[in-house]
């Protein structure tokens, strides 16, 4: 199933970054990608330097985004925010389900769908994570634990919530550890995410972008982006670098739809 699909790139800050670092990054990606339209990009940050990146990036084409969101609208949860929160601040995409959030939060796969729900009915493009970890692909697990992590999602968020979201496929082993996979293994798995979609919704599945997430870089993104099947990437330590940031941005700019 191939079909032309403009690229994003979205950079995963995780819990990093100042005011005053935030402010050098943001200049120099605004310096970098200027008149840059070779595909989408965006930088996910921490939700107290939302309003900052957010008036940094407004004239830069440069999107906004969050790491997480609760489920729930509004009330007695305490240090929570929600997907309405994120929308005032000025975000178009939000990451659900990181692994990080599942592994040391303990969000469970239910939960992680109650959030792309949430994050869809706000008005946001999800990116929801999906990935094995190094013992369940050695255990040749892989499309299993990735096929019930969608489940979960698929049996969530009916087909208007699939139009517009974005899916990232990571693998926990490749999750700042500087080993990837290679493009042939992402792209195996990228496919099997299309796949188990379009059984459900083949017209949202056809244009939906599923990026490739684990340790991305300057050197290794043109090969995983020239794949078929993976139309980005979601980009963690890379993103604090605005050269290597720029660069990853340019490798999917020669990639596909512009
Ligand atoms: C991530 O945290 O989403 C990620 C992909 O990290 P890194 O690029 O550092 O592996």
């Amino acid at each position: 199933m191939t079909q032309a699909r403009r690229k994003l790139v979205a950079g995963n800050w995780k819990m990093n970054g100042s005011l005053a670092a935030n402010a050098v990054l943001m200049a120099s990606l605004a310096d970098g990608l200027r008149a840059f339209k070779g595909a989408d990009t965006a930088v996910c940050v921490p939700a107290p330097y939302l309003a900052q990146v957010g008036a940094l990036a407004a004239s830069t084409g440069i999107a906004l985004g969050a790491q997480t969101v609760n489920e729930h609208g509004a009330g007695a949860f305490t240090g929570e925010v929600s997907a309405g929160m994120l929308k005032e601040m000025g975000c178009r995409f939000v990451i659900v389900g990181h692994s990080e959030r599942r592994a040391l939060y303990g969000e469970t796969s239910a939960q992680v769908a109650a959030k792309f729900v949430a994050a869809h009915r706000a008005g946001l493009e999800p990116i929801a994570c999906v990935g094995e970890t190094w013992p369940e692909r050695q255990a040749g697990t892989t499309e299993a634990v990735v096929g019930a992590q969608l489940d979960a999602l698929l049996d969530a968020a009916g087909e208007s919530a699939w139009s517009a979201a974005v899916v990232a496929y990571e693998p926990v082993w490749a999750i700042g550890t500087g080993k990837t996979a290679s493009p042939a293994e992402a792209q195996a798995v990228h496919a099997f995410i299309r796949s188990r979609i379009a059984a459900r919704y083949p017209a949202s599945a056809a244009s939906l972008r599923i990026l490739y997430g684990g340790s991305v870089g300057a050197a290794n993104a043109a090969g995983l982006f020239a794949c078929a099947d993976i139309d980005g990437g979601l980009v963690g330590g890379a993103s604090l670098k605005a050269a290597d940031f720029v660069s990853i941005c340019f490798a999917a700019s020669n990639q596909g739809a512009q």
